[in-house]
């Protein structure tokens, strides 16, 4: 079999499907691998490690399609540049198909055989092919770290002969995998550390990596957990009291990251303006959801922003692409551990069985039509529904509004922009950026899709992967140590962070061009109280 890799067409998007590694292990199954030229490079991974791990370089996308049976990919591509591909090729990914329905049809019309690898269901088989999870984690992380960025002081507590620095207060909202790791981050870097969410289960997990938990446990509460481990959405009384019990913590907290998403519909909103407003000069609230609508009223998705009252919100979108190297390496592990099992283990023959679970609960489209049952209905009826008002990631990023334009917050005084760590990257350029600012605005007056079925995963499954998230958290801890160690690209916080500057939301909104091949902005510029807050997340 032929298997390709091209480098990905969604603005920003630094990861690759494939590594050198995962390379090697395909071609020990008996294929042939084609990568485009510089696919892998914004991820760290030159042509070169490609090559000597046995895979040929195509100059372009298309001589690298050309013929191929399987495609590899992180974003879903365009149905226009599978035209080389065998018939009835499998192309195996991400695809992001709520609000794309259109696209997807598109996809199967051109005659692939389509796998959305983020229906990979919870259960215990395919945890290692869960790029959700894998992918949530690295983001846990990042939002820790972009909050130390920006953040003014340190987190640990410090004794030293000049007095005692006390420890930064971080509040997580949303325990899941990406807030179980953003707990365990913010431990190991000292804070003291607390957190919510709406199922009971995660108030152990919490408990487990010494966060401590805030919640409303009322009977709504008893029963906020599906089958499949994820959130039911929760009713307007239920969102109420939360709102109350958090607005007392959060106006006490220094660090607040926030991670809820309800799969298939819009991230709750979780942050007033006035729980913002409440906090201190000088503290951060990041936004992991900000690809999904956001959980904080005042996010801008793509960007970081002061409010009047001297509050950072970090609303970066695509995450784990600013960990381009990590993010790539576990993503294409879990496409490895999936295309692994369409394969006879004793004749190494590609063999789909389009009966297995896996298969079935992941595949979206086949012999020309869109077959998952989620979105069959409205991908075969020609209709494109509206997109989830929360999956703003594939909206175009947002116009700078204009000062009066934006929140009753920004109303007041104008918001800081915020600066996006621009800047040198480890190896070649990476533009950091938002893979959804590129896909297609959601039609209008349409119904938006309702959410996906629970998955297969039963309650004992999830709470399997639950656990190893939590224990995943407390491993990395150990690996983040080393990660930290085996970044000499960072610098001294006080020389990384950026500025702020009070720049009106209308200029602090701009968000520049994408960069193509411009250095990946991990760190801030050295911090000068001349320098607005402006740079914002290139290409996110
Ligand atoms: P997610 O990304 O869908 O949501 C993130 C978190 O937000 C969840 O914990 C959710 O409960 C929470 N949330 C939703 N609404 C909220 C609100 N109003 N207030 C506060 N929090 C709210 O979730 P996820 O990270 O995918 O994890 C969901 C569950 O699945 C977790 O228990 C996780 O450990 C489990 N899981 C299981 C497996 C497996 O293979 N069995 C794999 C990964 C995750």
């Amino acid at each position: 079999m032929k298997i390709a890799i091209v480098r990905e067409r969604t603005e920003g998007e630094t990861r690759v499907a494939a590594t050198p590694e995962t390379v090697t292990r395909f071609i020990a199954l008996g294929n042939t691998v084609a990568i485009e030229a510089g696919a892998g490079a914004l991820a760290r991974f030159p042509d070169a490690d490609y090559q000597a791990a046995g895979a040929t370089i195509a100059a372009t996308a298309e001589a690298a399609l050309k013929g191929a049976d399987i495609v590899l990919t992180v974003r879903r591509p365009d149905a226009g540049l599978l035209g080389g591909v065998a018939k009835g090729a499998l192309v195996v990914g991400g695809m992001d198909p709520y609000g794309n329905e259109k696209q997807v049809l598109a996809l199967a019309q051109s005659g692939v055989a389509v796998i959305a690898m983020e229906f990979m269901p919870r259960i215990t088989r395919a945890q290692v092919m869960d790029i959700l999870s894998s992918q949530a984690n690295l983001a846990g992380y990042q939002g820790v770290i972009d909050a130390a960025v920006q953040f003014d002081r340190a987190f640990p507590m410090m004794m030293t002969a000049a007095g005692t620095v006390r420890p930064a207060k971080a509040f997580v909202m949303g325990a899941g995998v990406a807030g179980l790791q953003a707990i365990a981050t913010a431990k190991r870097l000292g804070a003291i550390v607390s957190a919510t969410d709406v199922r009971p289960a995660a108030k152990e997990q919490v408990e487990s990596l010494g966060g401590k938990f805030i919640a409303v446990e009322d009977e709504e509460f008893k029963q906020a957990e599906t089958a499949a481990g994820y959130a039911k959405p929760m009713s307007a009384e239920y969102q109420a009291k939360q709102a109350v019990l958090t607005a007392q913590h959060i106006a006490k907290q220094d660090i607040v990251v926030t991670t809820a998403l309800i799969p298939g519909r819009p991230a709750p909103k979780l942050v007033s303006k006035a729980m913002i407003e409440s906090m201190a000069p000088g503290s951060v609230v990041v936004d992991l959801a900000a690809e999904r609508g956001g959980n904080v009223e005042l996010t801008v998705p793509g960007q970081v922003v002061t409010t009047p009252n001297g509050v950072t919100i970090i609303g970066y979108t695509n995450v784990p692409g600013r960990l381009a190297t990590s993010a790539s390496q576990l993503f294409a592990r879990n496409l490895y551990a999936f295309v692994e099992t369409l394969f006879d283990k004793k004749t190494k023959a590609f063999a789909v069985n389009w009966d297995d679970e896996l298969v079935k609960a992941t595949l979206l489209t086949r012999d020309g039509s869109v077959v998952h049952p989620n979105i069959a209905a409205a991908a075969n009826a020609g209709a494109a529904p509206a997109k989830p008002e929360a999956q703003v990631k594939t909206a175009p990023a947002p116009k700078p509004a204009p000062a009066k334009a934006e929140t009753a917050v920004a109303a007041a005084a104008p918001l800081k922009t915020g600066a996006q760590k621009p800047t040198a990257p480890k190896k070649p350029a990476a533009p950091k950026a938002a893979s959804a600012d590129v896909s297609p605005a959601p039609a209008a007056g349409v119904t938006p899709p309702s959410p996906p079925p629970p998955s297969p995963a039963g309650d004992a499954g999830a709470a399997g992967g639950a656990s190893g998230a939590a224990s995943g958290g407390v491993a990395a801890g150990t690996a983040g140590g080393a990660g930290s160690a085996a970044k000499p690209q960072a610098r001294p916080k006080a020389a990384a962070k950026p500025t702020t500057a009070k720049t009106p939301v209308a200029a602090k909104t701009t968000k520049p061009a994408a960069p193509t091949d411009a250095a990946k902005p991990k760190r801030a510029p050295a911090k000068s109280k001349a320098a607005p807050k402006s740079t914002p997340e290139t290409g996110a």
